[in-house]
């Protein structure tokens, strides 16, 4: 079979989840379809009582279009089992619903949405949640000591690209009995494989490099059979199943997953170590170079540095956000958008985006500078990025004088 599980990744991305198809499609059909007929009471008793498996009832996921896609969800993060939702948010809050009740901690900083659904939302349903930054990261076992079940954790993070290490992390959480959830997002599976590192479950917001174009909405949960299946329940009635029309898309985008996410290294790369080189150019983030913190670690543990850069600009500037902005509002291949892992290059100031709603104390906490600037590198030529960031940055460079 095509998608056994030794079949490396890229053939994994073409083949995995694809049905048979009586008219000979070479990909699973799109079934725009709510609900599936059945010959007769005892043939939907028997799925209904669970005898048999097959197609009933598009929300509850039982869709061919749906289903396809989760095979392949599950073979490309080499998992035993998948689901899909309507976005990344639907996926972390089933996950926590599921198996977080007993407590939540969450290590080092994470996508805006995440932080507020854990520290606005669950503790209204009395959920403990506990969100440590680098510096506290010794309270973690004394937390889990205490009955926190979930320890989630994003590698690399948004926008610093922090790397945390995952095998131990693992370990830590696994001493005493909690499960390990990493939000794969950043990496993508063909650069980071939490599972094999040790970690219990993955999310995704396919959204980003999964969906790859922009233009769909969607989240992914891996894991072992028990663990995902218990949160089948929560995504069925809490009704965050994708539509079988986004799951279409999200199949057609991963099969060619490792093509683009391996040219978005690249290119990351080499955007990466030409801002190094610029004089307006205070710091760069970026994994795969020597000089970030998370280097070596990440080199040990990924297969691929990301398509994801932080720049900042010149700390000396008088008022670093504006000097950033400025820099911003004079590229023009980049697209000033909040997301990121489309085929088109995008730009955000984390201090007017992602991170706006932090108060500028708590944003200096987390190490973001107001002078940060976040790129997702698209599939564009790469001189061609270089060249407008060059510009961009020259242009600028009597920053306050509109040209
Ligand atoms: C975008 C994002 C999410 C949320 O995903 P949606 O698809 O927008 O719901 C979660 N985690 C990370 C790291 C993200 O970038």
């Amino acid at each position: 079979m095509s998608d056994a599980p030794q079949n490396r990744l890229a053939t994994r991305c073409v083949h995995a989840g694809e049905a048979e198809d009586a008219h000979g499609s070479p990909h699973t059909p799109l079934y725009s379809t709510t609900t599936f007929a059945f010959p007769s009471t005892a043939a939907i008793l028997d799925v209904v009582e669970g005898r048999a498996t097959g197609s009933l009832y598009t929300r509850y996921g039982l869709n061919p279009t749906i289903q396809a896609l989760e095979a392949k969800l599950a073979a490309i993060e080499g998992a035993e089992a998948a689901l899909s939702f309507g976005s990344g948010m639907a996926a972390a809050a089933a996950v926590f619903l599921a198996h977080g009740r007993e407590g939540i901690v969450c290590v080092g900083d994470a996508y805006g949405g995440t932080l507020e659904l854990l520290g606005e939302q669950l503790p209204l349903l009395g959920i403990r949640t506990h969100l440590l930054l680098g510096a506290e990261l010794d309270r973690l076992d004394g937390l889990l000591a205490d009955g926190a079940r979930l320890v989630f954790l994003e590698t690399p993070t948004n926008p610093a690209l922090e790397i945390f290490d995952i095998a131990a992390f693992a370990e830590r959480t696994h001493a005493q009995g909690a499960l390990l959830v990493v939000d794969n997002t950043f990496a993508s599976p063909v650069n980071q494989q939490p599972l094999a590192l040790g970690a219990d479950l993955v999310m995704h917001s396919a959204t980003k490099y999964l969906g790859g174009h922009s233009d769909i909405t969607a989240g992914a949960l891996m894991g072992p059979a028990a663990l995902v299946a218990a949160v089948a329940p929560w995504r069925k009635n809490l009704g965050s199943a994708p539509a079988p029309e986004t799951a279409a898309l999200l199949a057609r985008s991963l099969r060619t997953l490792t093509v683009r996410v391996e040219a978005q290294n690249a290119s990351a790369l080499a955007l990466a170590r030409a801002m190094q080189a610029h004089p307006r150019v205070a710091r760069v983030l970026h994994p795969g170079l020597s000089s970030f913190p998370g280097h070596e670690l990440a080199a040990r543990q990924m297969s691929g540095f990301g398509g994801m850069l932080t720049i900042e600009i010149d700390a000396g500037a008088a008022d670093p956000a504006a000097a950033a902005a400025a820099v911003v509002d004079r590229l023009r291949l980049f697209t000033l958008a909040p997301s990121l892992g489309g085929v088109e290059s995008l730009v955000t100031q984390p201090c007017t985006t992602t991170h706006h709603g932090l108060s500028p104390q708590e944003r200096k906490r987390r190490g973001i500078g107001d002078g940060m600037i976040r790129l997702s590198v698209g599939l564009e030529d790469s001189a061609e990025l270089i060249a407008d960031l060059e510009q961009a940055l020259a242009s600028a460079g009597t920053e306050g004088v509109v040209r």
